[in-house]
């Protein structure tokens, strides 16, 4: 079973309902900040950055360009 979720551009204002937050660049630095292991990789719309986030996450902030993308609804 794949977790892979599709992200997508934030269109509203500030940040978006729900779990969410800054996403690392490595799957250990939001591991030890978050006291978890369960992440996914995603991939920021904006940059093209793979980053890592918080399996249960909705949207996410990426660490990078500091584009906010929220997890996208089928
Ligand atoms: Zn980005």
């Amino acid at each position: 079973m794949s977790e892979e979720k599709k992200w997508q551009k934030w269109e509203g204002e500030g940040e978006p309902e729900g779990k969410g937050g800054l996403s690392s660049a490595t799957a250990s630095q939001l591991s030890e900040v978050d006291g978890r292991t369960r992440q996914l990789v995603a991939v920021c719309y904006k940059c093209g950055t793979q980053t890592y986030v918080g399996v249960d996450w909705k949207w996410f902030t990426c660490w990078k360009c500091g584009g906010t993308v929220t997890e996208m609804i089928a």
